[in-house]
C-alpha cells in the first residue's frame, strides 16, 4: 500500500517538474501556442495519475487526479480548470461503473472550490492561496461515496485517506511550480537591475556597452557630460546634485524616438544612442538634446545647467574606437567653452557647432 502510494506521489512530483520546466520566462503568456501546449500538458497529468492509483485497502484505490486542474483554476480560471480536468472526466465516465458519480462530483467540487479560492485570491493581487486553504479545495472530494449502497462505510475508509493524500499532492505539486515562478520572477527583476542605473533609472554603463556592440549604420553615439556639476554638489549639497541628476535623465529621455535610448555612463557623465539619423541631421539631433536640458531651470536649483555633447556617426570599426571618437568629440566641446555640441568627422575633423579649432580624434582618447 505505502508503495503505492509513494509511486503515485513520485509520479505526480515527476509531472510538476516536467510542467514546471515548460514556464522560460516570466510573466507567463495567456495566449498562444505556448499557453496551450501547456494547458494539453496539464491535462494528461490527472490521466497518468488516475492510471496508477494507490491501494489504500485491498479493492479501493485512490489518486491526486484532482490536484493539476485545482491548481490551472486556481491560476488560469474555471475555463481553463475545465478544459484541463475534460480528459480525466471523460476517461472516467468511459470506465463506468458504480463509483461514476461520486467521481464526476468529486471532480466538479475541487473545480468550483478553486473557482470560489480564485476569487477571494483575485482581490488580493499577487497574494497565493495560504496553505491552509490547500484543503478546503479538496474537502468535498470523496463525499458524494455517501450516496452509495454501504456509502457510510466506503466513505469512512476512503474520504480521510482522500483529503490527506490531495493535500500532500497539492503542497508538494505546486510547490515545484510556485518555487518555479519565484526563480522566473526574481530572475527577470535582477536581470532589470543588472542594466538599469538605480539613482536615474536610466539603461547603465552595461546596457550601454551592450547596445554599443549591436550599431547599425545610421545609429548615432552621444557621450553627454554635465558641465561644472561639481559646482552644483558644492553650492547645493549631493541629494540636490542628485536631483539634477535625475532631471537631467527625464529631459535626455523626452527626446528619444522609438528605439533611441538614454544610459548613465557613469557619475554625471550620460549618453545616447539614437537611430537612423541621417548624417546631415547629426548636429541639429545633438543641438535638440542640449537645449533640451539647458532651456529651462531645473526644479530643485532653479538654476540652469548645461551639456556638452560628443556626437560620433556609426562606422565599421571596433566600437571602442567609436566611443574614443565621441570622447574626443566631447572634450572638444569642453575645450571650446562648454554647454555645446561637437560631432566627429571623418578624417579627424570635427564638425563644429560653434567650435573653430579641428581637434585630431587620436590626441585625447
Ligand atoms: P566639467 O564641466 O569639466 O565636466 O566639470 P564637472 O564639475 O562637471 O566635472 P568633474 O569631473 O570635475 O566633476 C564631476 C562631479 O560629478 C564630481 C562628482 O562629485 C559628481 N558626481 C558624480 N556622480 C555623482 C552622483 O551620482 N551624484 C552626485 N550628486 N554627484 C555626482
Ligand atoms: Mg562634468
Ligand atoms: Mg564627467
Amino acid at each position: 500500500m505505502l508503495k503505492s502510494l509513494l509511486f503515485n506521489l513520485t509520479l505526480l512530483v515527476t509531472l510538476h517538474y516536467v510542467l514546471a520546466q515548460s514556464y522560460r520566462s516570466w510573466p507567463v503568456a495567456r495566449e498562444g501556442l505556448g499557453y496551450w501546449s501547456r494547458l494539453a500538458l496539464f491535462s494528461v497529468t490527472p490521466v497518468l495519475l488516475m492510471l496508477v492509483p494507490a491501494e489504500i485497502q485491498e479493492g479501493i484505490f485512490i489518486d491526486m487526479r484532482s490536484v493539476p486542474g485545482a491548481f490551472v483554476t486556481l491560476v488560469y480560471g474555471p475555463l481553463a480548470g475545465v478544459l484541463v480536468t475534460l480528459p480525466v472526466a471523460l476517461y472516467r465516465l468511459w470506465l463506468g461503473g458504480s463509483g461514476v458519480v461520486a467521481a464526476m462530483s468529486s471532480l466538479i467540487s475541487v473545480l468550483v472550490i478553486s473557482s470560489l479560492l480564485r476569487h477571494v485570491m483575485l482581490r488580493r493581487p499577487g497574494s497565493w492561496l495560504h496553505w491552509k486553504w490547500i484543503p478546503v479545495v479538496f474537502c468535498l472530494n470523496g463525499v458524494a461515496l455517501l450516496l452509495l449502497p454501504d456509502g457510510l462505510n466506503l466513505f469512512t475508509q476512503v474520504y480521510p485517506a482522500l483529503l490527506l493524500f490531495n493535500t500532500v499532492g497539492a503542497v508538494v505539486g505546486w510547490g515545484i511550480l510556485r518555487d518555479r515562478f519565484a526563480t522566473l520572477r526574481l530572475t527577470r527583476d535582477w536581470r532589470a537591475a543588472a542594466v538599469t542605473d538605480a539613482l536615474t533609472g536610466l539603461a547603465n554603463r552595461r546596457q550601454f556597452d551592450e547596445d554599443a556592440s549591436h550599431l547599425e549604420p545610421g545609429d548615432v553615439l552621444m557621450l553627454i557630460d554635465l558641465d561644472h556639476f561639481k559646482r552644483v554638489n558644492d553650492t547645493f549639497g549631493h541629494q540636490v546634485g542628485d536631483d539634477v541628476l535625475r532631471e537631467v535623465a527625464r529631459r535626455l529621455t523626452g527626446e528619444g524616438r522609438g528605439r533611441d535610448r538614454a544610459y548613465r555612463y557613469g557619475g554625471e557623465e550620460f549618453a545616447m544612442i539614437f537611430r537612423a539619423v541621417p548624417e546631415g541631421a547629426i548636429p541639429s539631433v545633438a543641438e535638440r538634446l542640449r537645449l533640451a536640458v539647458a532651456a529651462q531651470m531645473i526644479p530643485a536649483t532653479n538654476e540652469r545647467v548645461t551639456v556638452s555633447i560628443g556626437a560620433v556617426a556609426f562606422s565599421r570599426v571596433p566600437v571602442s574606437t567609436l566611443l574614443a571618437r565621441a570622447d574626443t568629440a566631447l572634450y572638444a566641446a569642453k575645450e571650446g567653452g562648454r554647454d555645446q555640441v561637437q560631432v566627429w568627422k571623418k578624417g579627424g575633423e570635427l564638425m563644429p557647432e560653434q567650435q573653430e579649432d579641428p581637434v585630431q580624434p587620436d590626441t585625447d582618447s
